[in-house]
């Protein structure tokens, strides 16, 4: 195996979206030259997307930050590492000291997830801060799965994972993977597994506002009204029901209830109840039902627009039902649970909900992490426990927020912020001290967080690709330090220590994986184990999916549970829908496979191309606007107005705008100097924080009420 930096081929998995393809890199005189797709990856098998050569342009950034920064009157100054973790650690300690626990929060982006010394290292930090203050990008885009993991199944991670490599019918809601290759199943190279699933005769059917990539690709696709997805799925499991489609299966002994309660909920859901609502009609709703229910197997996958709707947690709960109750959870070509060579659910971390609430809203947590909708106001409102000083993790919530505006005011009157990122972006321009970790390239790396969620059981180990230097920092260790810091500043009686204080990565992965279902105890006859994955480069195959249950639940009574009264409790709420005034126009986000949210729009490949960041408008909405094609219009929502060019398509269904989310760059003392030549507008400036899914307040970022007019002119 080569050392960091050496001429040649280097195997490592991209960790930049969920789809973790094995990568070839290939170094010359300490550079990358060139980075393919791996063939022998087990689960990428040679696939990768144009955002692979981002790893490169990341790490060779003019703009990222290489040395700690502070903020000064003058501008930004390089400071050393020590002098860095030393006044972090001091000024953090000194507003908790003034203020109390609560007065410092965090906030995790999206890439802490894609990098498994952060995964690892971060949490003992945030622990040893105490606060009730924590957020991450999860209540941004998923909390509704871990809510309905735990509320079913007894564990947030328990998140079924569509079979699609066996699956006859596969039913994808508000989901692009085409453009994602997955997200909460990660799966590299959808187009091929598409082309397959069609080749042996299954079906792919698409539910969604916009005919999306994946849309273009399937045998049927059906426009839905933003937001009325739930009442889909009620008339789906109403159709199931009333003509005695139900198949339980082997799961029948190991439910709580039993099913006839899912059916007396489902009255006055039937199909011609909701179609006028969602506009899908009466007869395609029903066929459906009757085509999914009676597939060999079938899988429905709930996934962006579901989760980031205001009805996100009911709309994932109903699509686990429609699977479970066609016997299609937990069976092969169904949803399935993953057995990941590093098992962190019997770990802990099961997930609670309403502990504790928001000062200020009363927004509840979830698995100690309030939603970040409700971070401003708890900047912005005085009182006892007002957060004062933030810390920020590769995050940029100014633009992956909803009412980034607000927020973006709110961080500048915090009277301290640190931020662990590479670059000053639109949310780091607002901090006292920058810390800046090695980037993708520059690490090891085991996937924590994706083959867990992949669909097929697969693990790999990466080695750093080039050297970082030794000024370098990598996340656990910045983490570590500041750990250590903070204790030495107020040491924590009740702290005992972590694993994290005396293991590296290495070791805590190796520990993990011997430990783990395929280690040492299992009866392969090659455990996995670090060593064995430096062996193979290309990653192990472990086998597909296989049924988990009840083994795999992690319930009080070892039962799935059916009807979780918290989320049932928000049925009426979607009954209202049915009668009550839907606005003209509401805003939906999109995603295309050039971009991973804003934390890709530095590198100068992934920029090139037409312009990405347009409002999709239908014929018919643009032409009652006296809208044409190209220009400039502006759209307004409760919460703010943003000028974007008009394209004027038949894409989105009337009464759709969608403006992809990510952009909004250029703002002043950002330093992104390729993301500003092409902005764009921030979809975040629009969406409101009051919007959010009833049950776990998660931001609902679709379905957001708009107003549109015309700016004349071509642009
Ligand atoms: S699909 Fe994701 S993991 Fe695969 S190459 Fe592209 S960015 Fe990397």
């Amino acid at each position: 195996m080569p050392t960091p930096g050496d001429d040649a081929i280097h195997h490592r998995a991209c960790n930049l979206c969920e789809a973790i393809c094995g990568l070839l890199v290939e170094v010359k005189d300490g550079s990358v030259v060139s980075i393919k797709g791996d063939p022998d990856d087990p689960l990428s098998r040679g696939y990768l997307c144009p955002k692979a050569f981002a790893l490169q342009d990341i790490n060779e950034d003019p703009d990222r930050l290489r040395r700690p920064v502070r903020r000064t009157e003058d501008g930004w100054e390089e400071i050393g590492w020590d002098e860095a973790l030393d006044e972090a650690a001091r000024r953090l300690a000194e507003v908790q000291s003034a203020h109390g626990r609560d007065a410092v929060a965090v906030y995790q982006g999206n890439p802490s997830v894609h990098n498994a010394g952060s995964m690892l290292f971060s949490p003992p930090f945030v622990r040893t801060l105490r606060t009730k203050n924590r957020f991450s990008a999860t209540s941004v885009d998923q909390l509704p799965h871990h809510v309905v993991g735990w509320a079913m199944f007894g564990h947030q991670m328990m998140i079924p994972i569509p079979d699609i490599d066996r699956t006859d019918f596969f039913l994808v809601m508000g989901a692009n993977p085409l453009a994602s290759n997955g997200s909460l199943m990660t799966a590299p190279g959808m187009g091929d597994r598409l082309k397959a699933l069609s080749a042996r005769g299954g079906r792919l059917v698409v539910v969604d506002p916009r005919r999306s990539e994946t849309a273009r690709r399937a045998d049927t696709h059906h426009f839905i009204r933003p937001g009325t997805d739930a009442l889909l799925l009620l008339a789906l499991l109403h159709t199931v029901f009333a003509e005695e489609l139900t198949d339980l299966g082997r799961l029948a002994p190991h439910l709580d209830a039993e099913v006839e309660e899912v059916t007396a909920l489902v009255d006055g859901f039937a199909p011609t109840d909701v179609a006028g609502v969602v506009g899908i009609s009466a007869e395609d709703i029903a066929q459906l039902a009757r085509d999914f229910a009676s597939a060999e197997s079938a899988v429905c996958y709930p996934r962006m627009g579901l989760s980031t709707q205001a009805f996100g947690t009911l709309c994932n709960w109903l699509a686990v039902l429609l699977n479970l109750v066609t016997g299609n959870l937990d069976e092969v070509g169904g949803a399935m649970f993953t057995t990941p060579a590093f098992d962190t659910l019997p770990m802990g971390g099961r997930g609670h909900l309403g502990r504790f609430a928001s000062r200020v809203s009363g927004a509840q947590e979830f698995g100690g992490e309030l939603p970040v909708s409700v971070l401003a106001e708890e900047i912005l409102t005085e009182g006892t426990g007002q957060i004062r000083a933030l810390v920020t993790s590769a995050g940029n919530p100014v633009l992956s927020t909803p009412n980034g505006p607000r927020l973006d005011g709110a961080l500048s009157g915090l009277d301290f912020m640190l931020a662990v990122d590479i670059y000053i972006n639109e949310s780091t321009r607002h901090a006292d001290i920058i810390l800046p970790p090695t980037t993708g390239l520059e690490t090891a790396h085991y996937d924590l967080a994706f083959h867990p969620l992949a669909v097929r059981n697969t693990s790999r180990w990466s080695s750093p690709t080039l050297d970082a230097g030794p000024e370098a920092r990598h996340d656990w260790q910045i983490f570590r330090e500041l750990r250590a810091r903070l204790l030495a500043h107020a040491p924590d009686p009740a702290d005992r220590g972590t694993p994290t204080d005396a293991m590296d990565p290495h070791q805590l992965i190796d520990f993990g994986l011997a430990s783990g279902p395929h280690g040492a105890a299992s009866d392969r006859e090659h455990p996995v184990s670090l060593q064995l994955l430096k062996e193979h480069p290309s990653g192990v195959d472990l086998g597909p999916l296989e049924p988990r249950l009840p083994g795999r639940l992690f319930t009080e009574d070892g039962l799935i549970h059916l009807v979780p009264a918290v989320i049932a409790a928000d049925l009426p709420r979607a009954r209202a829908l049915l009668d009550g005034p839907s606005p003209d126009l509401v805003l939906i986000g999109r995603r295309s496979l050039r971009d991973n949210n804003s934390w890709m729009h530095n590198s100068p490949r992934l920029q090139s191309g037409r312009e990405r960041c347009t409002a999709l408008v239908h014929p018919s909405d643009a032409e009652a606007r006296g809208i044409v094609h190209g220009q400039q219009i502006e759209v307004r929502s409760r919460v703010g107005a943003v000028r974007i060019e008009a394209c004027v398509s038949d894409e989105v269904m009337p009464g759709v705008v969608s403006i992809p989310h990510g952009f909004g760059h250029g703002r002043p003392g950002a330093r992104l100097r390729v993301a500003a030549r092409r902005p764009g507008v921030s979809a975040n400036d629009l969406t409101d924080e009051r919007l959010v899914d009833a049950i776990s307040g998660n931001a609902a970022l679709n379905g957001v009420p708009v107003h549109v007019r015309s700016l004349g002119g071509a642009s």
